[in-house]
């Protein structure tokens, strides 16, 4: 069987991973990649959070999102990770009674995810919190192209071809299927086109602050901020804009970004040193759209939103399980 994957952040990275898994020496993957380098897109971040979604009570997504944590925290670990531990701050009266509704219902279950006094976040995030929280033990974070690059090198592709714009399927040569994992751009393709898929800036940051540099946990406020990893940097996320259309940096989002860190985290001096934006590829229901098209040899593993770094891995194994039933 011939397997063609279209783009190389995560979810085509983690195919080629999952596929691999479960090919034998007959079955043939090729990547393909519009630019020169894989995860250049929204794969090609700073760092990024690994971590379930927790609502008040059991949902869809919810129950999603733990079974892809788990799975690719599983990856993660094989590859030598080491969980970090994510603390959600509740900044809000509203967010309190959330979180506390989150535990009482057991959304995520307790090895997932436990409540913590503003002591107890402090004393795991090393650094003076004035809130209490939501704990996920492990949960953390990574390099989002560093886990493409080992999920490639875990691989076993026959090709992967760089700078190479795929425009149509004719373009692609005899393959027996032809997973689109391109993003928002798959809306460019006539197969693909109708698919309720739309794209959403997010610009993030690179910054210093001495006040952090005792940091051990991913912190969540009204955004995310990461450990200063094996560099004296952090990563400072996210912003949204559903109306902008370019990738440009703008001030504003950063300056933003800057001023919830410092309400929400009590810190005075930050140093910008890197900006960055890239879009998220969202769906109405906010779950991806994954499996094969009207039986045709064209398949999807679309729309991560703003968790594809926890979901693809887990959306790859299970299109990756379904292709070879067929
Ligand atoms: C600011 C920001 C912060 C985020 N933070 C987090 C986070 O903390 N945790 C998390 O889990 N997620 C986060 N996300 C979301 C996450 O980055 C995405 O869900 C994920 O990277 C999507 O991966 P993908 O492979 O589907 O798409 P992409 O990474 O965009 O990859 C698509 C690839 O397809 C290629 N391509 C497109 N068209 C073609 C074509 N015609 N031919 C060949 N190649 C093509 C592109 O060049 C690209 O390499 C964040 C997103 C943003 C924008």
């Amino acid at each position: 069987m011939k397997i063609a994957i279209v783009g190389a952040g995560i979810s085509g990275c983690s195919l080629a991973y999952e596929l691999t898994k479960r090919k034998s020496s007959k079955d043939k993957i090729s990547l393909f990649e519009r630019e020169s380098e894989i995860a250049t897109q929204a794969s090609g971040n700073f760092l990024g959070v690994i971590m379930p979604v927790a609502h008040a009570e059991k949902t869809k997504i919810s129950e999603f999102s733990k079974q892809a944590f788990l799975h690719t925290k599983d990856i993660l670990e094989a590859f030598g990770w080491e969980a970090s531990g994510v603390i959600h701050l509740a900044h809000s009266e509203e967010r309190k009674e959330r979180f506390r509704k989150t535990i009482a219902n057991q959304s995520l279950g307790q090895e997932i995810v436990q409540a913590v006094s503003a002591k107890q976040a402090s004393e795991l995030a090393g650094v003076e919190l004035s809130c209490e929280g939501l704990y996920f033990p492990e949960a953390g974070y990574v390099s989002p192209r560093d886990f493409c690059q080992r999920l490639l090198e875990e691989s076993d592709c026959e090709s992967i071809h760089l700078d190479k714009e795929v425009v149509s399927l004719n373009d692609l040569g005899d393959y027996d299927h032809i997973v689109f994992c391109n993003a928002y751009e798959a809306k460019n393709f006539e197969e693909t086109k109708e698919l309720p898929l739309r794209s959403l800036r997010g610009q993030c940051l690179c910054i210093k602050s001495e006040e952090l540099s005792t940091l051990k946990s991913v912190l969540c406020f009204d955004g995310y901020l990461t450990p200063s990893d094996r560099n004296d940097w952090h990563a400072l996320g996210a912003s949204f804009n559903r109306e902008i259309k370019s990738l440009d940096i703008r001030k504003e989002e950063t300056k933003e970004l800057v001023e919830k860190l410092k309400k929400h985290l009590g810190v005075t001096q930050v140093e910008v040193t890197e900006e960055r934006a890239s879009f998220r590829t969202t769906t109405p229901d906010h779950l991806p759209i994954l499996g094969r098209l009207n039986n045709s040899k064209v398949w999807t593993n679309l729309g991560m939103g703003s968790r594809g770094l926890s979901y693809a891995p887990f959306c790859s194994q299970q299109l990756s399980k379904e292709l070879f039933q067929n």
